[in-house]
């Protein structure tokens, strides 16, 4: 069988721990056999990470803007017993945080749904894709204790004058908290959600708070109605979806009672909140994909969950793992389909396409899934993480 040929290379990042392993192997089992691969390699693992002073990061972010998709393994985030264990110059930031600055991009997370594996809310038939803005709000608000006295908002513009409003005036202890965002980044935001709808054809609904929050949230609300009307209007219609802002307690109810198929766009404190509870509800963490959308249409694709550092030290004792490959995979083949419909090689599209369908069939599955299974006739067999992956191999072939 000849090898599918590409055009342009995808933007490779490596990782670390339990991923790293399940990286190398999903390369090698399921797509060099395949594709005539082509990638820049980053190795954003942490000891590459440490020896570059982070530029390998920077870096690889600079080849996505470049090149247009990316594919990422997730990766460390150092914390204090990271920089021992890895006898680390400093404690790095977050590769996602300095990716997502570099691109500018909405993070896009989507459950993969399974036959056998009925979500919490039975009635969610099909996936619900949360989009969380991902810069300010309480994330990079300042907050302080209060005494007996006046708490104060003051701003300085630049020409010098000055606007007070008092905040609350207190006669006795309390907490006081200030914080803000930039209509630039609400508007890539917006851009960002409008555009990935477009894109996987699904309705957008926004939701935010703006009956009590009149300024602030009624700021996100008129931002994501003009960009709508004068950019993506004619688009949605054409695509048969609709755009709808709805205040978020209603969202909220919309989307408990609803069958899913939708995306859901989020001010940040309550992306981070719902997503985990989207994913929660959907069975496993394992089975949840992420993208990263720039608002200039860049993609980078990776898994939501972590590098599964509990099955990395066990995998290091020669023990057996059964670490769900999942949502890398479908991090891979979000990537290729992306770069097989940019470069216009159908047969890149239907290899990724095939390859998620190979995933889970025949009850084979992983551990974190064994548990969740329920089909008449079949009985789920829990696989090691290595057989896993050589099972996906020979459906696919
Ligand atoms: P994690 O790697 O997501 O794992 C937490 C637990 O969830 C695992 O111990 C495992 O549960 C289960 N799990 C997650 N993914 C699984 C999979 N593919 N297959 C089977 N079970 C899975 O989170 P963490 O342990 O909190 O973080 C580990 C490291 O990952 C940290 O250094 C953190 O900085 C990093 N991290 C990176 C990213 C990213 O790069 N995007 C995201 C999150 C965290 P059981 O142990 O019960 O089997
Ligand atoms: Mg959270």
């Amino acid at each position: 069988m000849e090898k599918i040929k590409m055009k342009t290379p995808l933007v490779e990042m490596d990782g670390d721990e339990m991923t790293r392993i399940i990286w190398r192997l999903i390369k090698e089992k399921l797509i060099l056999p395949f594709v005539d691969l082509k990638t820049e390699y980053y190795d954003l693992g942490l000891v590459e990470r440490n020896a570059t002073c982070d530029k390998v990061t920077v870096d690889s972010a600079m080849a996505t803007k470049k090149y247009g998709v990316a594919v990422k393994c997730a990766t460390i985030t150092p914390n204090r017993q990271r920089v021992e264990e890895y006898s680390l110059k400093e404690m790095w930031k977050s590769p996602n945080g300095t990716i997502r600055a570099i691109l500018d991009g909405t993070v896009f997370r989507a459950p993969v749904l399974v036959d056998g594996i009925t979500p919490y809310i039975p009635s969610w038939k099909k996936p619900i894709v949360i989009a969380r803005h991902a810069y300010g709000d309480i994330y990079k608000a300042v907050d302080g204790k209060a005494i007996k006295g006046k708490a104060e908002l003051r701003y300085t513009a630049e020409d010098g004058e000055i606007k007070t409003v008092t905040v609350h005036e207190f006669d006795g202890d309390g907490v006081v908290l200030a914080m803000h965002n930039t209509v630039k980044s609400i508007e890539s935001f917006a851009r960002s959600c409008f555009s990935y709808a477009l894109e996987v054809k699904m309705p957008l609904i926004f939701s935010a708070k703006d009956t009590i929050s009149k300024i602030y949230d009624g700021e996100f609300k008129k931002i994501f109605a003009e960009i709508y009307e004068n950019e993506y209007k004619e688009k949605f219609e054409r695509e048969g979806i609709d755009y709808t802002y709805s205040l978020i307690d209603d969202a909220v109810a919309r989307i408990i009672r609803g069958g899913g198929g939708v995306v859901w766009a989020c001010k940040n404190y309550d992306g981070d909140v719902m997503s985990d509870m989207v994913a929660t509800a959907y069975g496993s963490l394992a089975m949840m994909t992420s993208v990263l959308v720039s608002p200039d249409g860049v993609y980078e694709y990776e898994a939501a969950h972590g590098t599964v550092t509990r099955h990395y030290y066990k995998y290091l004792k020669g023990e057996e793992t059964s670490t769900n490959p999942v949502a890398t995979i479908f991090a891979w083949t979000g990537a290729l389909k992306k770069r097989g419909e940019l470069d216009g090689i159908k047969e890149l599209c239907d290899f990724a396409d095939k390859l998620e369908k190979a995933t889970i069939e025949g009850g084979k599955m992983t551990g974190d899934l064994v548990g969740l299974f329920k089909k008449d006739g079949v009985t789920p067999v829990k696989l090691s993480t290595e057989e896993f992956l050589d099972a996906i191999a020979v459906n696919l072939k």
